[in-house]
């Protein structure tokens, strides 16, 4: 990704300059599907038991759809698993979201896609895959791989979606003390094929370690931290947050800005989801919109169908020209339209290239505060059904365990 001589540092994270993004329990952009626990990989930082053969019913799926509307508004629900691929009625599971009028993503790891089944998805309706790709997978083939060489597997993925044709491309990677140094790199990957890849997530680690000073309760009862299905032995940086990625990304990339956020349940000021949006061609990012364009995506998209934004088609995302008429109204728009319009100057030929979008979002998911409170995500889009009722996903395996969340206690 070049780095444009004009780029100029971006200011320092300031939440009240950003824009809360204004999803909430009922009301928001995603919702969280798992219609299977079994996977074909064992990701590090996986927060969920594999269960072999573990699929739902189509019926038990479908009454979780039925679940999701009459409980919340949203526009898109992640199906998600274990790996939503290995479900034998797959298929029938994105019509079922589809047919409710609610856009299917699959949240997969991709290894069980073939042109084919992707074909065969397409039709049934899906509108978008987040495929989780990253070097903790023990993945058949990719093992010892680090995230830059890993690139090369995205991109087969991404140009299969791009075959298919329509489907929003977003990748996701857990990031881990060791990994993050090469998130910049996954950035500039990302940017040299902004053409065919709509969003990157990067997932900061999370698990239950022995040197978190808590007890942990269920109820009134003391249980030892390694009967979470959720912990590890060792001592693992488990405490990353999104300020220190973005200190890492902008060493190499000043300009990087995110615009929007969401804010922690039990601390305002923390960015447990921190979104950006960037403009630009396959050879240059031309800048980061602001929380102005941000908030009428989100607000103006409501308005009109009554949901907030959560996948874009392709083709929107392609309409990077017709965003930057937005200038006049956001200073990161208007900052990216002026440093295309100075490339269009120096090289008149680039009008030919076309101008794209791409989100870029950190996830920040538990923290445990020094009073033993859990700072969750304000606004959480990865709610599941869990009982009839929709709980943290992130979380789901001590309902599972204990019937309710586990609790921290100082020592
Ligand atoms: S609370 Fe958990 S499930 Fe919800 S968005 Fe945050 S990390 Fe994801």
């Amino acid at each position: 990704m070049k780095t444009h001589p004009e780029s100029i540092a971006a200011p320092a994270l300031d939440h009240r300059a950003m824009y809360r993004l204004p999803w909430n329990l009922p009301d928001n952009a995603i919702s969280w599907l798992e219609p299977t626990s079994a996977c074909n990989l064992a990701c590090d930082g996986c927060y969920r038991e594999n269960v072999a053969g573990g699929h739902k019913t189509i019926d038990e799926v479908r009454t979780e759809i039925e679940t999701f509307k009459r409980l919340r508004n949203c526009d898109g629900i992640s199906i998600a698993g274990g790996d939503p691929l290995l479900h034998p009625e797959i298929v029938e599971i994105v019509r079922s979201v589809a047919d409710a009028g609610i856009k299917p993503i699959l949240n997969t790891n991709g290894a069980a896609l073939s042109m084919d089944l992707l074909r065969e998805l397409k039709r049934a309706g899906v509108m978008g895959f987040t495929f989780h790709v990253d070097s903790r997978q023990g993945r058949p083939g990719w093992k010892q791989k680090n995230e830059i060489e890993l690139n090369a597997l995205r991109l087969e993925y991404a140009e299969m979606l791009a075959e298919a044709g329509g489907i929003s491309c977003s990748f996701n990677s857990t990031v881990y003390e060791d990994t993050r140094e090469q998130v910049p790199d996954l950035m500039a990957w990302a940017a040299a094929h902004i053409d065919i890849v709509q969003v990157m997530v990067f997932i900061l680690y999370r698990q239950a370690v022995p040197q978190l000073p808590y007890d942990w309760y269920v109820g009134g009862e003391k249980i030892a931290y390694a009967d979470l299905h959720y912990h590890e032995e060792g001592s693992r940086q488990v405490d990353m947050k999104a300020p220190d990625l973005v200190a890492t990304i902008r060493e190499r990339f000043p300009e990087f800005s995110p615009c929007a956020y969401l804010n922690g349940t039990e601390q305002a000021d923390s960015f447990k989801w921190l979104l950006a949006g960037r403009i630009g061609t396959k050879q240059a990012i031309h800048g980061y919109i602001g929380p102005k364009f941000m908030e009428t995506m989100q607000a103006g998209h409501h308005l009109f169908t009554g949901r907030y934004l959560a996948y874009a088609k392709p083709h929107l995302a392609a309409k990077g020209r017709s965003m930057l008429l937005f200038s006049p109204f956001d200073r990161g728009v208007r900052s990216a339209a002026g440093s295309y319009l100075r490339s269009l100057m120096t090289s008149p030929a680039r009008l030919f290239d076309g101008l794209h979008y791409q989100s870029v979002m950190i996830i920040q998911p538990v923290d445990f505060l020094p009073n033993g409170y859990q700072n969750m995500c304000d606004g959480c889009p990865d709610m599941t059904v869990w009982n009839g009722e929709l709980v943290w996903s992130c979380r789901l395996e001590e309902l599972k365990q204990f019937g309710q969340w586990a609790r921290t206690v100082p020592i």
